[in-house]
């Protein structure tokens, strides 16, 4: 028997393990099942999250022991004229958040940026990364093994790129702790955001490693690489996307839309983003970068995990002279040092996060490949821009308490 009740009867009854529905059932009975089941050991009520959206099949990659689907409200910020090396013409970015008054900040910042004429975008960077440890019997060894695999690349690009019609292994950065060593392997990973194809690609090269030198791999990820920890390493040479925005903003728009001067937000941002950040030995240059990454991640379905490496971003601000009515503009920048995104792949197929990656033109492979993702790096970046404008503004003219008590409670 296959309906849900009786599935759930054989759990409870310990001859099922949740794990084993669909091996008894189809996604959406085993589903079912599960949540009967948990109702009934915890007398919580899961109507709500057995009321999902998307197929249950669609989840089996993405979940195991699907009970549901968790609900976030999505909004929707812009449209903003965005400039970028993949990026072109106006867009409306989608944001799937619980933060009363998020939205509403990043629409005031995009509506400004709009005002000025749009942001400027460029992904300046591109590599997702892996860092196997492999074990060796010292430094000896160690210094033999960087030399060969420094005289091997092609050997290892060869092993790495056989795993993958997509990725390319752009390099080898090798690192030695005592009997440890570390190669940290970046790919292009195109449209996708790689980690999968990075790990099986990095696998195939461990091999390589193994069966020619005498190292031995004790891990494919030696948290070198460095992922969903907070690093230096990807603070300083990237991981994902490196990707920043910049705008121009007339002293008037910042006085007449923000409620108040370009002086006055220079000074927030350099006492709080950069001295206070400094103070506090964060990574984190900025104002809340990480609210806009998260919001859209979840929006489009990224690895919500990423935030962390999206919280790694500065966000710079100076007055410019204009030299037309002696007030000065805005010059206002972010660059976010390792932004995991991609457009296949992993969450971007479930159908809301599908639905809000056509919001932005980006679903899918992009052509050329890489394009679509470059594309949505991009647009988050000028997102996260215009968030930071917004609160820098808010925080300036003393504002911000009053917006949350208006538009979060
Ligand atoms: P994926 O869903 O595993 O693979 C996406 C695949 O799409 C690529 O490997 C590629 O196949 C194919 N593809 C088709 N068109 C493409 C295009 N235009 N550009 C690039 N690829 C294209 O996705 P992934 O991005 O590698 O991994 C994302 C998943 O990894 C997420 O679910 C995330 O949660 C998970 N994750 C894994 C780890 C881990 O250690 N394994 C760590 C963190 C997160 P070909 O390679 O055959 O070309």
């Amino acid at each position: 028997m296959t309906d849900p009740e009786t599935l759930a009867q054989r759990v409870r009854d310990g001859e099922l393990r949740l794990h084993e529905l669909e091996a008894h059932a189809d996604a959406e009975t085993a589903a079912t099942a599960r949540r009967r089941f948990v109702a009934a050991e915890t007398g919580a009520d899961l109507a709500a999250i057995g009321d999902y959206a998307f197929p249950a099949e669609a989840a089996e990659t993405a979940i195991e022991n699907l009970v549901g689907g968790a609900q976030l409200p999505m909004g929707v910020a812009g449209p903003v004229p965005v400039d970028g090396g993949a990026a072109d013409g106006e867009y409306h970015l989608p944001l799937a958040t619980t933060e009363g008054a998020l939205v509403a900040s990043v629409n005031r910042g995009l509506s400004v940026l709009r005002t000025a004429g749009g942001a400027s975008a460029r992904v300046t960077k591109n590599g997702m990364t892996r860092a196997p440890v492999f074990r060796v019997s010292g430094v000896v060894e160690a210094a033999e093994v960087v030399e060969w695999v420094g005289e091997h690349e092609d050997r290892l690009r060869e092993a790495a790129e056989s795993t993958t019609s997509h990725g390319e292994l752009l390099g080898i950065e090798p690192y030695v702790v005592g009997d440890s060593v570390y190669l940290r392997f970046a790919y292009d990973t195109k449209d996708a955001m790689g980690m999968n194809m990075a790990t099986i690609a990095t696998g195939a090269a461990c091999d390589v490693v193994e069966a020619e030198t005498p190292a031995s791999l004790v891990a494919v990820s030696g948290n070198l690489c460095s992922d969903k920890k907070p690093a230096a390493i990807n603070a300083v040479e990237g991981r994902g996307r490196s990707v920043t925005a910049d705008v121009v903003i007339p002293g008037d728009v910042v006085e007449d839309r923000l409620g108040t001067t370009a002086a006055g937000i220079v000074e927030a941002n350099t006492r709080k983003n950069l001295v206070g950040s400094a103070k506090a030995g964060s990574l984190g240059f900025n104002a809340h970068a990480a609210n806009v990454v998260a919001a859209a991640f979840l929006a489009t379905g990224q690895d919500e995990a990423h935030v962390v490496e999206g919280s790694n971003a500065i966000t710079t601000m100076e007055t410019r002279e204009n030299g037309v009515d002696g007030s000065a503009d805005l010059y206002a920048s972010i660059s976010l040092a390792s932004l995991p995104v991609g457009t296949v792949g992993g969450g971007t197929k479930l159908p809301t996060q599908a639905e809000a990656l056509d919001v932005l033109g980006v679903r899918g492979g992009g052509d050329p490949a890489g394009s679509n993702a470059d594309e949505l790096a991009e647009v988050i970046a000028v997102g996260a821009l215009a968030g930071e404008l917004s609160l820098l503004a808010a925080l300036s003219s003393r504002h911000l308490a009053s917006a949350h008590e208006d538009l979060g409670r």
